[in-house]
């Protein structure tokens, strides 16, 4: 009998739970008491939901209080020094300083954070040293382990494994590869081993998310010879050794040939590997089989699922298949159940966690009794997929015309960058090093309230635009008494970059509950693309009209680019991506082009994800970048040469994709270099970078106000790598997580910073 089993759940609960829970511990509204016995509830109501649904093999460990990476560092007993300060009493202080830093007794700094493969969820990199010791700490998981089996009975420890767990992390001080530790890191492996076995369990799902990746020789040796030496303690246990995201490719080979009871395929990602799979497994291996999206919010087509399945078990028996999504749930939101606004034809077409739960137990169900036994789910879903495929809501002929009608032309701006720059300084006669922010100023309590209000129906629409224009005219005041000399209106009609568009196109829906975990207790909702994007009416431009209206200095028009909006949303799953990205860029070019004939001639289309949506092979990155790049063109040509482009990048390293930046053809672009000393700006004065560019002068993320002089120092290391004619002075990122006091303070000392350093040149 194929065995119906899951591969991770999210841990944030239906209704947020964790989130609240752990925002009250750290506020110290409860005590760690309160906070651990609420989170084992959540936790165990994950179970009783998986084991309800009919999942026989329930992930267990797979929760986490921040972060599975972290757990896992702590489990080995990686504990860097200075967390390991008596000043941090206990064991659940010592995690949440890592986490998050602390300013309790000791003063210390969060570990690094960065995305999980290519997705939006981020982890803490484990830190290594080269005299790194380890230790098994694993009594908490253990009692989890006890805790589930209760609940159901076959419950599966989820494991990260150790090559994976070393490559995620960082050898402090030293150019070797984390993996010199894997000796001295495998007896802590077998010692856990063990433990699995006392606990009674039989399957553990071994997650060796690296296999995704392009791996080094060393990297591939290294899991071969884990595994090796690791199945010597392995006793009653059947390891399912799992990978996502991504096709294994040429690790495919190296997978099966692992000693392991089975191999895990992401086939929703990667269809095509199931019938090399199935030529290389070995006779008494078990396949799992990740049928079901985990990381998208459409209903699976389980007739086609079926298909895969069918074709697995005529060729190596139903009894040696686990049925599975293809990745962790983690990354889907809860429950659809919990949404009352999406109307019923859309709401067919969605699957959240608890129903893709639902569709494992039905694949399962009909390849162990036949297709006659779930007859009518089939049918219905079959029905769902018809009526979406059939749906006039997905296609919009007068968009796909137009998509049809770009030429290259489209993506080209009138004239060269040189030309475009002699008639903006022209039209808008900044000084040297001209000063600017990147859009949200504070996004207050106020803010946020009206909003609420708004949204409830206790403020009226007039009222609230009356709010936002207080609120706007009073950013324009500030900035102006600041200096500054390019303003923004401030964003505080948004709730989110993102959002904000995805409620106003047409194409998308906005859930009400669609949260999933994005790190520790922060939370995003993706908006839903379900459809062709068309811009039914002008999104931003009465707001920039009012804000430009205030003053004589050019105020910035604010959009998010395409590709940002592709990253940040869920997308439809019909049609390329490429292709829904053109139909946001179309969008966002008609609303740059009413900016500028409302008289705004300086307008940023905000990238921040556009590295983020690299593929995680090296092959199939350069085609990425050429789409995405042309999304933006498409987006940001359709203006006259006077009209200033800026776009602005943040969050990590860019270096690598700088000649797709440089494609891209901003005239402006500001990014974040702050945390890095301006080391990031090295690359782009080797790389002579063609354009303008404002380096962040200082970190937003942090409540501290830099001195002056700290960002002299930063602009005088900048104006050496690049000519000053081409640069600006601006923060980082968006001011919108910080308050009024230190925005003001750290601003004036920014303009002054800049013009000590202009009377310099
Ligand atoms: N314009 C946005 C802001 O200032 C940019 C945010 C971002 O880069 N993530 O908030
Ligand atoms: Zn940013």
């Amino acid at each position: 009998m194929a065995i119906a089993t899951n591969l991770g759940f999210p841990r944030i609960g239906a209704k947020r739970e964790l989130k609240w829970l752990l925002e009250k511990y750290w506020q110290g509204k409860i005590g760690a008491e309160e906070l651990l016995t609420k989170a084992h509830d959540v936790r165990q109501n994950n179970w009783q939901w998986q084991a309800d649904a009919g999942i026989q093999q329930v992930p267990v460990g797979d929760f986490s209080l921040y972060d599975h990476v972290l757990d896992w560092s702590q489990r080995v007993g990686a504990v860097p020094n200075a967390y390991q300060s008596s000043q941090l009493v206990s064991e659940l202080d010592r995690y949440f300083a890592m986490a998050r830093g602390t300013q309790k007794g000791v003063d210390l700094p969060a570990l690094e954070m960065t995305k999980w493969f290519n997705t939006n969820y981020h982890y803490i990199v484990p830190e290594w040293t080269e005299d790194q010791t380890f230790h098994l700490n694993a009594e908490a998981y253990l009692n989890e382990i006890a805790a589930a089996q209760a609940i159901a009975p076959n419950a599966r420890p989820v494991v990260l494994g150790p090559v994976s767990l070393l490559l995620l992390g960082k050898l402090k001080g030293s150019d070797a590869s984390p993996l010199i530790l894997l000796e001295r890191l495998l007896p802590v492996y077998e010692q856990l081993l063990a433990k699995l076995n006392e606990a009674g369990v039989t399957w553990v799902q071994w997650d060796e998310p690296v296999l995704a990746l392009d791996l080094s020789e060393e990297a591939q040796k290294s899991i071969q010879k884990s595994l090796e030496v690791l199945s010597r303690s392995f006793g009653n246990l059947k390891l399912v050794v799992t990978s996502y995201f991504e096709g294994l490719r040429e690790n495919l080979a190296l997978a099966f040939s692992l000693p392991v009871a089975a191999v895990h395929l992401d086939l929703s990602a990667a269809p095509k590997q199931l019938d090399e799979a199935l030529s290389l497994i070995r006779p008494e291996q078990f396949l799992s089989l990740g049928l079901i999206d985990g990381r998208n919010v459409w209903k699976n087509d389980l007739s086609k699922a079926l298909d895969l399945a069918e074709k697995a078990a005529k060729a190596i028996g139903s009894d040696r298949l686990l049925i599975a999504p293809g990745c962790s749930l983690l990354h889907s939101p809860v429950d659809l159940a919990s949404e009352t606004a999406i109307d019923a034809e859309l709401k067919s077409w969605l699957a959240f966690a608890r129903q893709k739960l639902d569709e494992i137990a039905i694949i399962t169900q009909a390849l162990n009794e036949g297709r006659d036994s779930v007859a009518d789910a089939l049918r219905q879903n079959a029905e769902a997929i018809q009526s979406r495929r059939n749906s006039v809501r997905t296609h919009n002929p007068a968009v796909r015309q137009r998509i049809e009608s770009i030429t290259p032309e489209s993506l080209l701006r009138q004239g060269a960058y040189n030309q475009r720059q002699g008639e903006q300084r022209n039209r808008l006669n900044l000084p040297l090093l001209p000063t600017t922010t990147i859009g949200s100023f504070p996004q207050t309590s106020e803010v946020r309230q009206a909003r609420a209000a708004f949204r409830k129906g206790d403020l009226t629409a007039d009222a609230y635009q009356k709010f936002l224009e207080t609120e706007t005219q009073s950013c324009i005041r500030r900035q102006e008494s600041l200096g500054l000399d390019v303003l923004v209106h401030g964003e505080f009609e948004r709730n989110d970059m993102v959002e904000y568009f995805g409620e106003q196109l047409e194409g998308f829906v906005v859930s009400q509950n669609g949260w999933v975990q994005s790190y520790g207790s922060r939370c995003v909702k993706p908006p839903i693309i379900f459809g062709d994007i068309q811009r039914p009416h002008a999104m931003t431009v009465p707001m920039a009209k009012y804000a430009q209206s205030l003053t004589q200095r050019p105020v910035k028009g604010m959009l998010t680019g395409p590709v940002t909006i592709l990253c940040w949303s869920f997308v439809r799953d019909d049609q390329p991506r490429r292709d829904t990205c053109e139909q946001i860029a179309l969008a966002i070019r008609d609303e740059a082009v009413d900016l500028e004939s409302s008289g705004i001639g300086v307008i940023q289309i905000d990238e921040p994800a556009l590295r983020e949506g690299l593929p995680l092979r090296q092959q199939d990155q350069p085609g990425y970048l050429q789409w995405a790049v042309d999304a933006f063109r498409l987006a940001s040509s359709g203006v006259s040469n006077e009209t200033q482009i800026h776009t602005h990048m943040c969050y990590c390293e860019f270096n690598e994709i700088l000649p797709s930046i440089a494609a891209l053809d901003a005239d402006v672009i500001s990014i974040e270099t702050s945390r890095s000393k301006m080391e990031l700006l090295d690359g782009f004065g080797d790389f002579q970078y063609p354009n303008e560019i404002g380096p962040g002068v200082y970190d937003i993320h942090s409540p501290r106000v830099p001195s002056t002089d700290e960002m002299v120092g930063l602009l005088r290391k900048a104006v050496d790598l690049i000519p000053a004619e081409r640069l600006w002075v601006n923060p980082d990122c968006g001011l919108k997580t910080r308050g009024w006091v230190e925005v003001e303070a750290a601003l004036k000392s920014m303009v002054e910073a800049a013009q000590q350093v202009r009377s310099l040149l």
